[in-house]
């Protein structure tokens, strides 16, 4: 082996541990996340006294914990959007067997608190009969998801509903993700698909966003061989879909 296919070899592995590392902090920093809302959503019902009433010294000790929780949760949220700026879609598909209402039902989960917070409910719409699994790259589904779930409250109005729903037909899964908050522009709909492509009434709503959260969940369906559409009217709401092959 020639000095110049070591080096291959060495950036290959390279490659491959940086791209592990990110997986790892991106899979641990999601788990993180997700406990820290359920906590988040336990002192709140505290606070809210709907588990009794507090003493003031309760009461103090409970806004102690909700400040740090809180921002622990800012760090780990930080740590999630650094992570993201990496193309996780180019990065190798592990494609597997995979129960979609599990990944839905865990991705609402890790969003109970942030739903909570701005009184928005969230309503899986679970179909009679059991879906088909779907071929999928479990870690990269659940990024998609969450992304969609995480637009979905963003762009939501206090006390909104998100409806999701799932579907079979013609050898795909369909699965839609429906609020009823701000809606997208004209000018936006033909847009919102690009890299960094923010709406106007998208950045008075929520200052901070990357805009690349719907050209990623793209980029990662069309690499699954599924589709992503929506459907939108301003101030009125929005419904993301998708669909994804059944496994063979
Ligand atoms: P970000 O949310 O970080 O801005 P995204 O790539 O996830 O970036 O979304 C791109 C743009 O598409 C958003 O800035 C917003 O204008 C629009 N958008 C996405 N989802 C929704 C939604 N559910 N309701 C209204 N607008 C949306």
């Amino acid at each position: 082996m020639g000095n110049s296919d070591l080096k291959i070899e060495k950036e290959i592995e390279q490659t491959d541990i940086n791209s592990l590392r990110t997986d790892m902090i991106s899979i641990n920093a999601h788990q993180i996340r997700t406990s820290l809302s359920s906590i988040k959503w336990i002192i709140e019902m505290f606070l809210n006294e709907d588990v009794g009433k507090l003493s003031t010294e309760q009461e103090n000790l409970m806004r102690k914990a909700k400040e740090s929780n809180d921002r622990a949760l800012e760090i780990v949220s930080e740590l999630l959007m650094a992570n993201k700026t990496t193309d996780i879609t180019e990065k190798k598909y592990c494609f597997s067997e995979v129960n979609i209402s599990e990944v839905i039902e865990s991705s609402i989960f890790d969003f109970t608190g942030e739903a909570h917070a701005r009184g928005i409910e969230i309503i899986f719409l679970k179909q009679a009969s059991a879906l088909p699994n779907v071929r999928a790259d479990k870690e990269k589904l659940r990024v998609v998801i969450e992304n969609l779930l995480e637009n979905a409250i963003k762009y939501s109005n206090m006390h909104g509903k998100i409806f999701i729903a799932t579907k079979e037909e013609s050898g795909f899964v369909e699965i839609s993700v429906k609020d009823t908050g701000i809606g997208i522009s004209e000018e936006g709909k033909g847009k919102i698909f690009d890299k960094f492509y923010r709406d106007e009434n998208a950045q008075k709503k929520e200052p901070v966003g990357s805009g690349i959260g719907l050209f990623t969940a793209r980029k990662i369906i069309e690499n699954h061989g599924g589709k992503v559409w929506f459907e939108s009217k301003k101030d009125e709401g929005t419904t993301l879909f998708l669909t994804l092959p059944v496994s063979t």
